[in-house]
């Protein structure tokens, strides 16, 4: 069955993809998102339904979009054409560590391959590299940026350790096909489970992230697909009409984490070794593009000062230039998921009130944003620019 997983990419996220050549390579499949409507508990049923918006809080685009949703699959491929069409026909790829490139540096891919081991020495950082054929190689590097995923064994070599939530909820993903057209609306739902996300994509199709306690889950992902359709009717409402199912489920346990520090020496974790959020607002990939927008100023200033990627200015730089959107991220998405998820009934209710107050208040631009990305965290690529260049 085809992968339909997708990513919700924010506007500034989209800008640095547009900046570094990739979206030529993505198909029309990226799909806009004009409207966020956000509301809080069960759907209402009925008159009330009629009488009540299908929100308690909504953001409507005045003409860019907010954000795209794009399939995993599609991004994937885009990221290695973009890469492919840097480097030379014969180095683009290997099994092993040979395909030396020049052009744009040194680049090598090598697939397959796992990290064994990593020290330091001196003022470069010595890995071992384990390719899977008997001999494992050795590489040097002055800087390495470790996106080795939320359990990283190269923050672990460095010392920088997590913090990890108690794992109590489970993600369902999957596809869902709407009788009524979903007007490029992202909806999100917070039920007492945990929220029901529904993001846009082509016709009527939506992608569906719907978290809840794991024992649910478990029950949910073997429920026949009519009881599946019927919970999520229960879940959602009937603003969009029937909602069909139309792709596989598919499980995600959750156990967000963040890290007090994610430099070191020689070392700079991004991605999801550097904080895993809860999915909550869809924003782990966004917070990644991020993380190598920041990165990649640190290193154009490093450079424009004549200093190489080693010197410690370029670690300390990414520190700091990380510290507030991750340590606010991770707060926020938590936070909002513990009180939706856990809270009593009547707190909830205050908090949804809370929402829709919010409505009509300052506040509601710091929500956009987190959803449009590119504010709190400044750098070249999020505004459309090289680093190094100077805006125009
Ligand atoms: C249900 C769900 C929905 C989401 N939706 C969104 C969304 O809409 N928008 C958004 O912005 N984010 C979203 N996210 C978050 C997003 O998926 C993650 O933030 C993103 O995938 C992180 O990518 P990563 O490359 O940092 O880590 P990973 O995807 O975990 O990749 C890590 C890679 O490192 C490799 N690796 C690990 N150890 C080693 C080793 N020793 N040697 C070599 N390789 C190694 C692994 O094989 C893997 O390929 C969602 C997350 C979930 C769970």
């Amino acid at each position: 069955m085809a992968d339909d997983r997708t990513t919700t990419i924010h506007a500034a996220g989209m800008r640095m993809l547009d900046t570094l050549g990739i979206s030529d390579h993505l198909p029309d499949a990226a799909t806009p998102i004009m409207r966020i409507a956000v509301a809080e508990g069960a759907p209402l049923t009925g008159l009330a339904a009629r009488r009540r918006p299908d929100s308690d809080l909504s953001w409507q685009a005045s003409e860019d979009p907010l954000a795209y949703v794009v399939r995993n699959a599609d991004l994937q491929a885009a990221l290695m054409a973009a890469l492919a069409s840097t480097i030379s026909p014969a180095s683009s790829a290997s099994t092993g560590p040979k395909g030396k490139t020049d052009g744009h540096g040194n680049l090598q891919i090598m697939r397959g391959a796992t990290l064994a081991g990593m020290t330091r020495d001196g003022a470069s950082m010595q890995m071992e590299i384990d390719s899977g054929h008997g001999n494992p190689s050795r590489l040097t590097a002055g800087l390495v940026v470790a996106c080795d995923g939320a359990n990283s064994h190269v923050a672990r070599l460095a010392e920088l350790p997590a913090r990890e939530e108690r794992h109590f909820q489970t993600a369902i993903v999957s596809i869902l096909r709407a009788e009524r057209p979903h007007q490029n609306t992202a909806f999100q739902r917070f039920l007492p489970g945990g929220p029901f996300a529904l993001m846009p994509m082509a016709g009527h199709r939506l992608s569906l992230v719907w978290t809840m306690p794991a024992a649910e889950a478990e029950t949910l992902m073997v429920a026949a697909p009519q009881m599946f359709e019927a919970a999520c009717m229960e879940a959602f409402g009937q603003s969009l009409g029937y909602l069909h199912l139309d792709g596989q489920r598919l499980a995600w346990p959750l156990r967000p984490s963040v890290r007090r520090r994610i430099a070191a020496p020689g070392v700079v974790l991004a991605g999801d070794a550097a904080h895993a959020l809860h999915p909550i607002a869809g924003q782990g990939y966004n917070l990644a593009l991020g993380d190598a927008a920041v990165l990649a100023d640190c290193l154009a200033q490093a450079r424009a000062r004549g200093l190489t990627p080693d010197h410690p200015s370029v670690w300390h730089g990414y520190e700091e230039g990380r510290r507030a959107e991750r340590f606010l991220m991770s707060a926020a998405t938590s936070g909002i998921n513990q009180l939706f998820a856990r809270s009593p009934t009547m707190v909830r209710r205050l908090a949804g009130a809370g929402f829709a107050m919010l409505e009509r208040t300052r506040l509601k631009n710091m929500f956009s944003d987190i959803a449009t990305g590119g504010r709190l965290t400044r750098a070249a690529l999020l505004e459309g620019r090289y680093p190094g260049r100077a805006p125009e």
